[in-house]
């Protein structure tokens, strides 16, 4: 019997995607990368864009014409809406809430394999021998406006943080090279149990455990996604102290307008952004900072976006994701009206786009001449391709048989392009 798992969406629900192939591993299910050849789907799905939904009606034609001859069977989870489950309800076998995959291997009717309760105890199938993604906590508390995830996933949870240490421990010991801490909130860690570490003290634990050893044998380690309402002097500093702990934060602004700001459930100011951005670099030398942007947020003025424009120009992001807004049923800002045409938002992406274009090849500039550490991760046409610590992928020519995937090694680099280098071993 052979499965095909689909993780739409952000790192968290490929994470949790891990975990589920644990249990269908454990079940006697063997991987297949062609949803033509399973006889099982797992789809982990995202309602948080409505592009990612859309996706997954796309494909059910095919499914169905098997379901019918009872050649597959199809199962819905992930970061699911009640909107959309309701809609998705007539074309699934199962849908299941995160938290109770472990009931997964009784809906398959194999009553003779347990797992715990608590999904996050569940030891993932990672899909990378060097890359690994760790939950920290799952949920939020924020209510964004325009944000599903509240609704998906409930209220923010810390994991004990013994279990994540144990997890992290783990990957060490099997040479993991590079270690992403995740949550929703990442920086809130902690904050929902009163017996529990914060998140500087969390990641400093976990910087010590990596911190002696060969820079090329001992992992990278990132988290992400951080809100800025959350990002304390004490987190800078444990950046800062710590060279295994990667000068690279995704900083989310979401808007450059404090009246969009507000609109959008986001507690604070540009100005306040922007004094927390200054402090990192400053107190971060080489730090990359990006940011994630939305345009054409309801009611958002042309005026309004153009602060955005120009807050882009001034703080000289590393990197940007810009999604265009998209309603999400049951959201607050479903309540407003979604008065930015398509075509505006389009407008508005491209100019955020252009000005990033711009700040970016002139942070990528000043890395031509340098050596810059890189960790492998794959062969490409007739290339390998790599990242840098500032997660800039970089491009080089080695034979293809030297098995560098996962090996960390020095390049010097020769060119630089906005969103990419060039360089040479
Ligand atoms: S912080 Fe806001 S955008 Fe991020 S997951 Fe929570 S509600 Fe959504």
């Amino acid at each position: 019997m052979k499965y095909w798992i689909w993780p739409l969406g952000c790192q968290m629900n490929k994470s949790d995607a891990e975990r589920i192939e644990k249990i269908l591993k454990s079940l006697g299910y063997k991987k297949t990368d062609d949803d033509k050849l399973a006889d099982l789907i797992v789809v982990v799905a995202c309602s948080v864009r409505q592009s990612a939904i859309d996706r997954v009606y796309g494909k059910f034609r095919w499914w169905a014409k098997r379901q019918k001859k009872g050649e597959l069977i199809a199962i819905l989870t992930g970061c699911v809406l009640d909107h959309d489950i309701q809609k998705f309800k007539p074309k699934f076998d199962l849908i299941i809430d995160l938290q109770e995959i472990n009931k997964i291997p009784k809906f398959l009717e194999q009553t003779d394999i347990k797992f715990p309760k608590n999904y996050l105890k569940i030891d993932p199938d990672y899909i990378s021998k060097y890359q690994a993604y760790v939950p920290i906590s799952t949920g939020c508390n924020n209510y964004c406006t325009y944000c599903a995830v509240p609704y998906t996933r409930g209220r923010e949870k810390s994991r004990p943080s013994k279990d994540i240490i144990a997890e992290v421990k783990n990957l060490i010991k099997k040479g993991y090279k590079e270690i992403t801490l995740l949550g929703e909130n990442v920086n809130s860690y902690g904050l929902d149990k009163k017996t529990e570490i914060d998140f500087p003290t969390l990641l400093e634990k976990i910087a010590k455990l990596t911190e002696s050893g060969n820079p090329y044998s001992r992992p990278w380690i990132r988290f992400t996604s951080p809100h800025p309402k959350d990002f304390s002097d004490e987190l800078i500093e444990v950046i800062a102290k710590y060279p295994n702990v990667c000068n690279q934060i995704n900083l989310p602004v979401q808007s450059g307008s404090n009246a969009v700001l507000k609109k959008m459930n986001r507690p604070y100011t540009v100005a306040q952004y922007k004094n927390l951005y200054k402090k990192i670099r400053q107190e971060i030398p080489d730090v990359s900072i990006s940011t994630d942007v939305i345009v054409g947020f309801p009611g958002e003025t042309k005026k309004q976006f153009e602060d955005t424009a120009k807050l882009f120009k001034e703080l000289k992001f590393n990197m940007a994701f810009t999604a265009q807004f998209s309603v999400r049923p049951g959201t607050a800002a479903s309540q407003l009206k979604d008065n930015v045409s398509q075509l505006e938002k389009k407008r508005r992406e491209k100019q955020l786009t252009s000005i990033l274009m711009k700040t970016a090849l002139d942070h990528n500039k000043k890395l031509v001449g340098t050596i810059q550490k890189i960790l492998v991760e794959k062969y490409s046409k007739d290339h390998w391709l790599g990242r840098t610590e500032g997660m800039v992928t970089v491009r080089f020519k080695a034979p293809k048989n030297r098995r560098l995937a996962g090996r960390f090694i020095d390049i010097k680099i020769t060119k630089a392009e906005s969103f990419s280098l060039a360089g040479r071993i």
